[in-house]
């Protein structure tokens, strides 16, 4: 099954929902506990009971969330993984703003004096946390870290005092966002290499079940096909039936005209094959040399064989057309069908198929024998 582009873009927002769901987690109580430490040393539980119970709850909700909101399952359309990552960031985005609040508290109130260091030291933990563990989406995690840590830099330069750690706290933003960008790119690389492998597992898995010269079923993929659908066919009591068709004295074609001319022939052979048999439930093989089959689910034998003998006067009255000029060849085919009652496994099928293929090589080549009639 090849993939579009917009699985592909489906694939990566479920990568994306499975890794912030993941990442988010571990966050969340983090923030509690900083903010346990700097309200704890600036005595805020005593002197604002209420304002300092508020923010701690506030926390709490926050990060219980983060783990309350269950990711949609990778089968949820990609709207809801769409939304369920914008409602995650919301969450971080607003535990992000509720800690930049708490630092500009501590860095305008004198009370804080003494937890100011904490509260630095968490806000340069959190940025550097940020940068590194989401990166899945720059812009937002900019914004966070901005939450953050911005107030820092910026009411630190209103107090002359401070103008060591200000300038320290701006360099050490820039290298943050560096990060920020470089893990980003990284996450975005990975994403790139699993969509490629994923490709190239699709290719060569392809290429593994299709014949090369004509494009059809190899005879190892139709043996599957056979097996699978036999079983099919008897669990559902519904008739199948199997062509075996053999292009007759192929070899002379090879003689007179060349074996690369005999592969042309062959090619085309399919193109036919695939202009007659147009069920979109058919399937069509090459099962080796100039040897050919259709597999026809859900049809009749006596329907089947009226299509084969379609196909056989077709290719009576329009002979295949090459560079070398026009080369009318004749087939011969057989046909075996299961009616869905009898029990009918694929090798016994194939086996009637071609029984009746070599009665019509028998008979004089260039007909439709059914197995048994
Ligand atoms: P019959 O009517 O009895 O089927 O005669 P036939 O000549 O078609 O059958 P036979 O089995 O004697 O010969 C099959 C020929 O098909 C022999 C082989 O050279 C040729 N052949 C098999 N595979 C290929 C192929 O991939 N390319 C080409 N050009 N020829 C092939
Ligand atoms: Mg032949
Ligand atoms: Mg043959």
């Amino acid at each position: 099954m090849e993939e579009g582009g917009g699985d592909d873009a489906r694939l990566r927002l479920i990568r994306e929902v499975a890794d912030t769901r993941q990442r988010v987690l571990l966050g969340g109580v983090f923030y509690l506990a900083g903010w346990a430490v700097v309200g704890g040393f600036a005595s805020v539980y005593s002197d604002h009971p209420v304002a300092g119970g508020l923010i701690a709850a506030a926390f709490l909700v926050l990060a219980a969330l983060r783990f309350v909101m269950r990711a949609p399952s990778s089968e949820q359309p990609a709207a809801l993984q769409a939304a369920w990552l914008d409602r995650q960031w919301t969450v971080v985005l607003a535990t992000s703003a509720l800690w930049g609040a708490v630092l500009s508290w501590a860095l305008l109130d004198p009370a804080f004096e003494p937890a100011r260091p904490a509260a630095l030291l968490c806000s340069i933990a959190y940025a550097t946390a940020y940068a590194h563990n989401f990166s899945m989406r720059r812009e937002r995690a900019l914004l966070g870290i901005a939450l953050i840590y911005l107030p820092a830099p910026v009411l630190l330069a209103l107090d002359r005092d401070a103008l060591a750690i200000t300038v320290t706290m701006a360099v050490y933003l820039v290298y943050v966002v560096l990060i920020l960008f470089r893990s980003h790119r990284e996450y975005e690389h990975r994403l790139d290499m699993d969509e490629a492998l994923r490709h190239q597992r699709d290719q060569y898995e392809q290429l593994s079940r299709t014949d090369p010269l004509t494009g059809l079923a190899n005879r190892r993929h139709f043996s599957g096909v056979l097996e699978r659908r036999s079983a099919d066919a008897q669990g559902s009591r519904s008739p199948m039936t199997l062509l075996v068709l053999d292009i007759d004295h192929f070899k002379r074609i090879n003689d007179d005209h060349g074996h690369e001319a005999g592969d042309v022939c062959l090619a085309r052979f399919a193109e036919r094959m695939r202009e007659l048999f147009v069920s979109p439930d058919a399937h069509l093989a090459r099962l080796g040399g100039e040897e050919f089959a259709v597999l026809l689910p859900g049809v009749s034998t006596g329907e089947a064989a009226g299509v084969a003998e379609a196909f056989r006067r077709s290719l009576a009255e329009r002979p295949l057309r090459l560079r070398e000029g026009p080369i009318g060849v004749s087939v011969s085919i057989g046909v075996a069908g299961a009616d869905g009652r009898s029990p009918a496994d694929g090798a016994e099928l194939y086996r009637a198929a071609d029984r009746a293929m070599y009665r019509a090589k028998a008979e004089g080549r260039d007909r439709v024998r059914i197995d048994g009639a």
